[in-house]
């Protein structure tokens, strides 16, 4: 049944008593008529009638907390309420990026402690938490890519991205001014290592890689990777948007990469989906430390003679004191909201409760895997981290296509895999189940996966006609994304 819009529940002997008359003139000289109001047309409904009203909108979409959303790439994972209250304390939520930086000392602490522990998490000495999205972060780290080879005098143009890279990453290498070169992967699904030995030249400046990749495979022949790319002169950057998979397991810094951004609105707790705010921290070798965006942040040391007490109780500061620093990457300190959920995150989980995220995010994707591997297509069959990457390749029966399975996936309560990406694999269907999801959603999700399977043959038409369960059918997905009023298929 449609939703009626707040307006349509107005019921004036409601409320209406209590609204006094408005005393603003309304007479405004010079307002357009089409902005001029006769009356004040605010709806009067009951209190649980407005409750009801925006409860039972908010259940119209998809959402992580109504059902299971095996997004891949994205790692939709339940987020702890508690971070979202920690984040919402006065002390946070009400702070002005302009205050005297000594009254927000201990913001100051939790980005400090922050930049520590995701030191720890990635392996290398030095965190920068200002760019606000993953994609803010491959930016920031062609940056420092750039600052790098500019300070060595050896100005190089070509960064190289495997073929199943995410479409942000040659995006950012070609806003950095670099041009993307893209190397094969391998029969197993990994860098192609002699592809990679013939692209090398003094004209590159990296290499940016996904690890584990977006296959959901874990590269591992990283050492031998990281070699050759050091002895070209050329940096090693990693993509950890798929840190989910490697937390308390293993580092990057272990790994031989000298830049690493992580998307904290993924691994480490923010809601996310209709595009942020997130917080895409870089974390960096030694060598490239003095290279980070300004401000970073400073203990003051206190003059010995006054006992520990710095000037004014300011213990730590701002730095904007850094020559070889690449400049400011956003307004202000990043996106502090998306930091104090992280911060809540990998304080209540503990390292070793952060090292069980990855080992049940490993062990949920390899259980999808093992579910659906007798009947979907696994073009890189191969053991697997946080995710699965299928093919629809035999469901493509009867005039159907990898689109019609996600749709009917609709049909059965579940948000659709990502498809159609990474692009070297034909038709995909990439599943992220995360760790937050229990045994008897993954069945029910394989038994709904396997009869979307029998239904390609034995009832075509209903892969074809879905979703037919949700409040909206099949749009047109350019309309549907560029104008708000959508417009349903009604015939195909
Ligand atoms: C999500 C993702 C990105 C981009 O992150 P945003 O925060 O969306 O900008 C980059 N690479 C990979 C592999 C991703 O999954």
């Amino acid at each position: 049944m449609p939703i009626p819009l707040i307006f349509e529940l107005n019921k004036p002997a409601v409320l209406s008593s209590h609204i006094p008359e408005s005393d603003i003139p309304h007479d405004v000289p010079g307002l357009p008529d089409e902005y001029r109001r006769a009356t004040l047309n605010i709806p009067n409904v009951a209190e649980p009638e407005v409750v009801r009203h925006f409860i039972n909108l908010s259940t119209m979409n998809h959402h992580v907390d109504k059902g299971f959303y095996p997004l891949g790439s994205c790692t939709m994972k339940y987020n702890p309420k508690i971070n979202e209250t920690l984040c919402m304390l006065p002390g946070f939520a009400a702070l002005h990026p302009h205050q005297p930086v000594s009254t927000i000392q201990g913001a100051l602490e939790l980005m400090l402690m922050l930049e520590e522990w995701l030191c720890e998490i990635t392996g290398l000495p030095a965190v920068t938490l200002q760019p606000t999205a993953g994609s803010h972060g491959e930016l920031t780290g062609m940056f420092l890519t750039r600052a790098y080879h500019a300070a060595r005098n050896d100005e190089r143009t070509k960064v190289l991205i495997p073929d199943s890279s995410h479409g942000t990453n040659p995006a950012s290498i070609v806003m950095a001014g670099f041009e993307p070169v893209a190397i094969p992967s391998d029969e197993r699904g990994r860098i192609d290592v002699d592809a990679l030995r013939e692209a090398l030249s003094p004209d590159v400046a990296a290499l940016m890689v996904t690890n584990p990749n977006t296959l959901g495979l874990f590269e591992d022949h990283i050492d031998e990777v990281s070699d050759a790319v050091h002895d070209a002169g050329a940096l090693l950057y990693m993509d950890g948007a798929n840190m989910n998979a490697l937390l308390g397991l293993a580092k990057p810094g272990d790994m031989g990469f000298d830049i690493v951004h992580l998307n904290l609105h993924k691994t480490f707790s923010t809601p996310h989906g209709g595009g942020g705010p997130g917080s895409g921290p870089v974390a960096v070798s030694a060598e490239l430390e003095k290279f980070l965006p300004v401000p970073r942040i400073k203990k003051v040391t206190p003059p010995c003679s006054a006992g520990g007490e710095s000037k004014g109780g300011v213990i730590l500061d701002w730095n904007w004191d850094c020559p070889e620093s690449i400049g400011q990457v956003h307004s202000f300190f990043g996106n502090f909201g998306v930091l104090v959920r992280a911060a809540a995150y990998i304080r209540s989980l503990g390292g070793k409760g952060l090292k069980n995220v990855a080992e049940i995010a490993i062990l949920n994707a390899n259980y999808l895997r093992s579910g659906l591997i007798d009947v979907y297509k696994l073009p890189y069959d191969d053991l697997c981290m946080h995710e699965v990457v299928f093919s629809a390749d035999n469901q493509c029966i009867n005039g159907l296509k990898g689109l019609d399975v996600a749709k009917r996936l609709l049909d059965f309560g579940y948000h659709a895999p990502t498809i159609y990406f990474p692009l070297i694999v034909h038709e995909a269907l990439m599943m992220e189940p995360t760790e937050t999801e229990t045994v008897e959603t993954l069945d029910a999700f394989i038994a709904a996966m396997r009869q979307i399977d029998r239904e390609t043959r034995e009832n075509p038409e209903l892969l074809r006609d879905a979703p037919q369960s949700t409040p909206v059918a099949r749009l047109d997905e350019a309309s549907a994304a560029r104008n708000l009023d959508v417009c349903y298929i009604e015939e195909k």
